[in-house]
């Protein structure tokens, strides 16, 4: 177990109990993205507290898929770009039940802001570009 102090951009110090175990990853890419700390340090927290909520209250890890996608890699999704500027995460969902998978979801957007605006939805599940990953985002306004 290591404890880290993470920036969480607004002028606060979060301690965090940064769990290994309870976080797996999908390959060594995605470890080596999840450790270069170049992903946003607010949805890093988010992340962490979503492995500890999994981890608490289902028994369950979770397992990252995607962090940073390159411009190309982008295109070939057809995605937004915003995995290119790291504020965004993949997380998978064929080890959790539908049930699971909901209250993931609702304690994400209950409990995490995407932006000031509140516009978009930090946790995106059950369209037809997120079957099977739970797409984690944050806005780059805090
Ligand atoms: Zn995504």
């Amino acid at each position: 177990m290591i404890k880290q102090f993470i920036d969480l951009n607004d002028g606060k110090k979060g301690l965090l109990i940064y769990m290994r175990g309870i976080i797996d990853f999908k390959d060594n890419r995605i470890k080596e993205e999840w450790y270069s700390n170049k992903l946003n340090p607010r949805l890093t927290n988010y992340v962490l507290m979503v492995a500890l909520f999994t981890w608490t209250e289902l028994e369950k890890r979770i397992m990252l898929t995607s962090l940073y996608r390159t411009k190309k890699e982008e295109k070939e999704y057809n995605s937004s770009g915003i995995h290119n500027a790291w504020r965004a995460v993949d997380i998978r969902t064929s080890n959790f039940t539908e049930l699971e998978i909901e209250k993931i979801v609702k304690f994400c957007n209950e409990n995490f802001h995407y932006d000031v605006n509140g516009l978009n939805s930090v946790a995106v599940y059950g369209d037809a570009r997120h079957k099977d990953h739970i797409h984690l985002q944050i806005g780059w306004r805090v």
